[in-house]
Parts: structure tokens; C-alpha cells; sequence
């Protein structure tokens, strides 16, 4: 069945100190026995006992870019301890994983079976344990998508992507993210801001979304510099978690070639790339590549709500907003040879995020946008 043109809603908990409201929740979903995801990080710093749970299990190991063995071993945890509801806490990474945990614990593997490319998209029913996410960053939207990205043991980056994978609810708590370093604050406000140019300039239609990416764009690129410089600013804190909100509200419309380029870069496993710091690479690329296929009103609209002084303005905008958050600007800077992007560019090309991009986009194309940006 075709997807429906507009998909809302999801039941959304925005306040400082929402956090608590975890406990409340889980019980109004009939869950008794929730594992929490999260990553060590989180879980050092005490960021469970935020939500007020009483001994709740825990899965503490998700890497960064979670993998298949994340999830199995999340699985084990859930299983022993006759677990019935997940609540995923943390950024994009511990997300996913708990989205995944959840679908498997009803759902036979592999996992792969589930990825959108592998034709997974009919296998994935309802019948899952709830999930409440709870995010600690503010950039991927996970806590509001549909899709969860997973490193498969083929060394693939692939998508599971369900309406049914969307959590139950989402509890945005800015307090939670105050404590988050300067770098993951740009780079994941970046990939909030990279979601919003994404999925308005996406061709399909959904002027809902397009609104929403509009109102994210110009919230993320007003305070994410403020976010960076003062992070113990619930002001700053809390507009950018609307803004990484609204851009995962609005995935449904599509993204594009920024995405493409940066789910086939993440096949490198070993050079631990973020997710976020390689879209803000690929952002000014993209946008110089996409130029003439976008109608000039949504362009002007994507500069007045960025802040930039017009369409021809924007890639420049984009790497001057990048070098002022300290971000690199070249994917050499993070390690990256040239010969490791030789066989991306097919990966890019057959990501899912592709079919969205403004201008179709060829093998060549994602070679020379890898070149560009190298
Ligand atoms: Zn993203």
C-alpha cells in the first residue's frame, strides 16, 4: 500500500524536568518491567536514576553507530529479565538499538530481514512492546522517526524503517542535554538543522512537514551557536531540542543526498565517524549540487528562515556556521582517504534517503559529491 501523504502524531512530552514523567507513562502503557538502553556513557553519568525508576534492567552497551550484536545483546538482557516495554535513552545511537530490541523481541531475526532495502518494510507488525525514548541530544529526531539505522554484520548501514517502529512516546527534556560537550552539541545540532533543509527540499508532498522543517531550520540555526557557547542555557537548550524534534517530524517527507552520502560513509566502522560532523561536510556540497533542480521560492524560504542573505548564499552560510562551531570542514580532516571513498559511491547511490534528493542521483554524482567534499 502507498504510504499516506501526511502522518501525524506521536505523543510528545516537552517540559524541563520531563524526564520524571517516565514512571507515569510506562504504567498508562501497561508496562511493568521496562529495560532501559542506553550506552556507558550515559549510564556513568547517572543519567538513569533521571528518570525515577524503580531498579529497572539495564543494557548499557550500545556503541556508537550500533550494531546487529548491539541489539542481540540488548535482547538477552530484556529476555532475562522477563522484560515487557523498553525505553530508549540517549542520542540517536542508543535510540535505534532500543527501536531494534523492541521489533526483535517479537519479530524472528536476522535483523537484516527488517532493513528497508531487504524488502523488510511488510514483515514489521504492531505487535512489539511499547518504547518510550527519551533523548539526551538534540539532533536526530529518532524519538519522533520511524527508522532505526543499524551497521549490519555484512558491513552494511541500512535502515529499518516502520510506521510501527515510531515509540509510543517521546519525552523531550532539556535538562537532560545541559551536560553535553561543546562537540557532540554542534555536531548533533547540525544534523538536526541538515534534517530540516533535507525533508523541505525533498520533492514529495507534504506541506505539513514542509512547514515544520521551516520552523526547525530557523530555531536550530538561531541558537545553535548559543547552545554551543553556553551550554548550561535551558533558553538554548531547549529551542534546539524543538528544532531536532521537528526534523524528525518531518522524516516522513524524505531526506536527501547529505543523508545518502553519510549512511554509505558509515560502512567505514573502524574510522568512527559522526553522523552529524559528516553532514555538516556534505551539507554546502549538496546544497551547491541540488542548486538548479530546487524552485527558487523554497529556496529563499531555506535562506530567510536560516538566516542566510539568499539562495546563493547558502552553501557559504552553512561552512561558515560549521567553521564557527569548530566543525571540520573536509572529510580528509577526519582521516578519510580518498581510496576508502572509491567504493562508497553505489552505497550512496542505493541508500534510501536517496530517491528524495531534488536531483536524481547517479553513481557519478555521489562519486564527484564524495570528491568535493573530500
Ligand atoms: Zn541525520
Amino acid at each position: 500500500m502507498i504510504p499516506p501523504t501526511v502522518s501525524y502524531l506521536t505523543d510528545v512530552f516537552f517540559e524541563p524536568g520531563a524526564a520524571k514523567l517516565v514512571p507515569e507513562l510506562l504504567r498508562k502503557l501497561g508496562v511493568a518491567r521496562p529495560l532501559v538502553v542506553t550506552d556507558e556513557g550515559l549510564a556513568g553519568a547517572g543519567m538513569v536514576g533521571r528518570l525515577g525508576l524503580r531498579e529497572p534492567a539495564v543494557f548499557a552497551g550500545v556503541h556508537p553507530n550500533p550494531t546487529e550484536d548491539d541489539v542481540e545483546r540488548g535482547l538477552e538482557v530484556y529476555r532475562q529479565g522477563g522484560c515487557d516495554g523498553v525505553v530508549a535513552l540517549g542520542g540517536g545511537s542508543p535510540m535505534d538499538c532500543a527501536k531494534c530490541v523492541a521489533l526483535l523481541a517479537t519479530h524472528p531475526p536476522p535483523l537484516e530481514a527488517y532493513a528497508f532495502l531487504r524488502g523488510g518494510l511488510p514483515k514489521i507488525t504492531g505487535a512489539k512492546p511499547p518504547v518510550v525514548a527519551v533523548p539526551t541530544t538534540a539532533g536526530t529526531g529518532s524519538e519522533v522517526g520511524r527508522g532505526a539505522v543499524m551497521t549490519f554484520r555484512s558491513g552494511r548501514k541500512l535502515a529499518v524503517i516502520s510506521q510501527e517502529m515510531i515509540p509510543e512516546a517521546a519525552v523531550c527534556d532539556p535538562e537532560l542535554t545541559l551536560d553535553l560537550p561543546r562537540g557532540l552539541t554542534a555536531a548533533t545540532g547540525v544534523d538536526a538543522i541538515s534534517h530540516c533543509v533535507e525533508t523541505y527540499l525533498s520533492p514529495r508532498f507534504n506541506p505539513v512537514a514542509e512547514a515544520i522543517a521551516l520552523d526547525g531550520l530557523a530555531r536550530g540555526c538561531r541558537w545553535l551557536r548559543d547552545a554551543c557557547r553556553n551550554g548550561r542555557s535551558l533558553e538554548a537548550r531547549s529551542e534546539m531540542m524543538v528544532a531536532a524534534l521537528e526534523g524528525g517530524l518531518t522524516f516522513q517527507k524524505g531526506l536527501g543526498a547529505v543523508h545518502s552520502l553519510s549512511h554509505a560513509i558509515g560502512a567505514l566502522v573502524h574510522r568512527k565517524l559522526h553522523h552529524g560532523t559528516l553532514n555538516a561536510v556534505f551539507l554546502p556540497h549538496v546544497l551547491r549540487f541540488n542548486a538548479l533542480a530546487c524552485p527558487r521560492p523554497k529556496l529563499e524560504a531555506v535562506a530567510r528562515a536560516a538566516g542566510a542573505a539568499g539562495p546563493g548564499d547558502l552553501p557559504g552560510f552553512f561552512e561558515r556556521l560549521s567553521a564557527e562551531l569548530g566543525l571540520p570542514p573536509r572529510l580528509r580532516d577526519l582521516g578519510v582517504t580518498l581510496e576508502e571513498l572509491e567504493p562508497l559511491a553505489p552505497l550512496a547511490k542505493e541508500d534510501h534517503t536517496a530517491a528524495t534528493n531534488p536531483l536524481p542521483l547517479s553513481v557519478d554524482a555521489c562519486r564527484e559529491l564524495f570528491r568535493a567534499a573530500w
